[in-house]
């Protein structure tokens, strides 16, 4: 495979593995092969050593187990090692570029846990005493003022644990505000067709009717027909901004005008803030509602790394129905606000997301980022996340199709879809060949507007010597697929399993270890 490298990257040469005899143990040098923890342990080993217990009459009723529980058992080192061998199968955003679209998978700055895991935050429980946990409190209120500061908006709900939950939020809000105002009839929100499928999910979920707004040729919401739709059933609006096309919807304010003209509410997802942050105040564009994806903008680590974390911003018309609970500053105490009261701005509050205030360890980590980036530092965030995009969107755009390259240059993501791949190649080829180039693949066939679609996020974090091996991995895995390198349909070929069979997972997946005489059917 000779990659022609037009980025200045130069692969070294493959590794010629497949000539050398299998080894003994089945691994491959420090490639460790690691059976499941069933099949290596057994009933009879322990790695503690527990006293018989002290007879006394069970009070089960008979209910109490009496055969072996058969949990596989091993000594303290086979256990550590069986994890440690398991971990290291694992791609981490420590690793390598992680360039899932939409994901925001960036580097989680390490002063954000040194601040995180300070034992005055770390070890706080939620029902201490409010005067035990001031300090805390701040942290909150802080996090807050600097999150509606940076949004233009008027207040923050923090407890929301990811966007998701975040989209409820926000929406709940709009429910509450429309059944206020006697338009509780108002039941149908308008939705793009390249939203993130948790904005269809979360509009239904809360009762609404889900409607398609179209898209222009140029991967943006079409304006036109948004209008034509508008009437006394919309309750609102669910815009992506930057979309997630990666583009930057620039009627938004338009948009918004004409929804509330309408009756209806605005709301943003904002899981791609990370592109406009310290640019663009999405409150001046007229959103409601918007929920910030700690996890994403804010560098706090996600997917197996940490929890989500998605505040909400609100308007000033939406604050009143805002869930509790908040923090407020009351002269130089920190008050944690837990009832809707009349004098207050949230006197028709929804009612509360979560059991308590939200994610702790989650603030702490944000605001250190923010604290540490200050206001210069955020804006750089999303202008060097814009400028890696359109790196990666113009290296590539000889080898892959980029639909709306023609649309100027992109936001903090580039798309390409899989045209010019030879017949009965798929983006899921390309993808699986990634993983032997030592790169998790990219976001698939999402958004569904983009036919085969790959979106590549590579953020600000990631340097253009970086950039550049992935440009080159990805460009030479493009060209096998336009040339119909057979090779590449059961690609991955060095990860330690190959291709699976992802239909039959999902469909018939085995969820339970069986003794071997009956793993037969599991394991075809
Ligand atoms: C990530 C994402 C969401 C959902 O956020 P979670 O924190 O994963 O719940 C919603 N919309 C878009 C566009 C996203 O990228």
């Amino acid at each position: 495979m000779s990659a022609i490298n037009q980025s200045g990257w130069r692969p070294t040469a493959p590794q010629q593995g497949g000539n050398a005899a299998p080894t003994f143990t089945g691994n491959k040098a420090l490639m460790l092969e690691e059976p499941l923890i069933f099949e290596i342990g057994d009933n009879h080993t322990t790695g503690v050593e527990v006293a018989p217990p002290v007879t006394a009459t069970s009070r089960l009723g008979g209910l109490a187990r009496t055969a072996a529980i058969d949990l596989p058992g091993l000594s303290e080192p086979e256990t550590v090692r069986h994890y440690t061998r398991l971990s290291r199968q694992n791609y981490a955003i420590d690793l390598g570029l992680f360039p899932l679209g939409s994901c925001t998978m960036k580097h989680n700055p390490r002063l954000n846990e040194k601040m995180a895991r300070l034992p005055g935050f770390a070890d706080l429980h939620p029902l201490q005493p409010i005067d035990t946990v001031q300090g805390a409190l701040e942290v909150i209120q802080q996090l807050a003022h600097w999150l509606v500061t940076l949004t233009g908006m008027h207040s923050v709900a923090m407890s929301p644990k990811a966007g998701a939950h975040g989209e409820l939020c926000g929406i709940l809000a709009i429910k509450a505000a429309l059944e206020k105002r006697g338009e509780g009839h108002r039941k149908v929100i308008l939705v793009p067709e390249s939203a993130h499928g948790t904005n269809p999910a979360t509009a239904a979920f809360a009762g609404f009717a889900v409607e398609d707004i179209p898209a222009t040729a140029d991967g943006r919401v079409d304006t036109a027909a948004l209008k034509a739709r508008l009437g006394p059933d919309i309750a609102g609006v669910m815009i992506t901004n930057p979309n997630t096309c990666g583009l930057f919807e620039r009627d938004l304010r338009t948009i918004s005008e004409a929804v509330h003209a309408a009756g209806g509410y605005v709301y943003c997802d904002g899981a791609n803030f990370n592109a406009i942050v310290g640019r663009v105040r999405p409150g001046d564009l007229g959103v409601d509602a918007m929920h910030i994806n700690l996890h994403k903008t804010f560098s706090t680590p996600h997917g197996g790394g940490g929890p989500g974390s998605g505040p909400v911003v609100f308007s000033e018309r939406l604050t009143p129905f805002a869930p509790l609970p908040f923090v407020e500053k009351r002269g130089d105490h920190f008050a944690l606000v837990e009832e809707e009261t009349a004098q207050d701005h949230h006197a028709d509050s929804f009612g509360r997301m979560t059991a308590f205030h939200g994610q702790m360890g989650m603030f702490t980590r944000a605001l250190t980022y923010i604290l540490s980036h200050g206001a210069d530092g955020l804006r750089q965030v999303a202008e060097d996340a814009v400028l890696n995009a359109n790196y990666v969107l113009r290296s590539l755009s000889d080898v892959l199709d980029a639909p709306f390259a023609a649309s100027g240059p992109c936001m903090h993501e580039a798309i390409f879809s899989d045209k010019g791949f030879a017949e009965g190649f798929s983006t899921i080829d390309v993808a699986k060949a990634l993983i032997d180039e030592g790169f998790h693949p990219m976001t698939m066939y999402f958004p569904l507007v983009v036919h085969g679609a790959m979106l590549v996020e590579p953020t600000e974090t990631e340097s253009k010597a970086t950039l550049d091996q992935f440009i080159g991995a990805l460009r030479s895995v493009a060209e096998r697929a336009r040339a119909g390198d057979e090779t590449l349909r059961t690609a991955p070929h060095f990860a330690p399993r190959s291709r699976l069979d992802e239909t039959l997972a999902a469909r018939k997946p085995v969820l339970v270890w069986k003794a071997p005489e009956t793993t037969a059917e599991a394991a075809e």
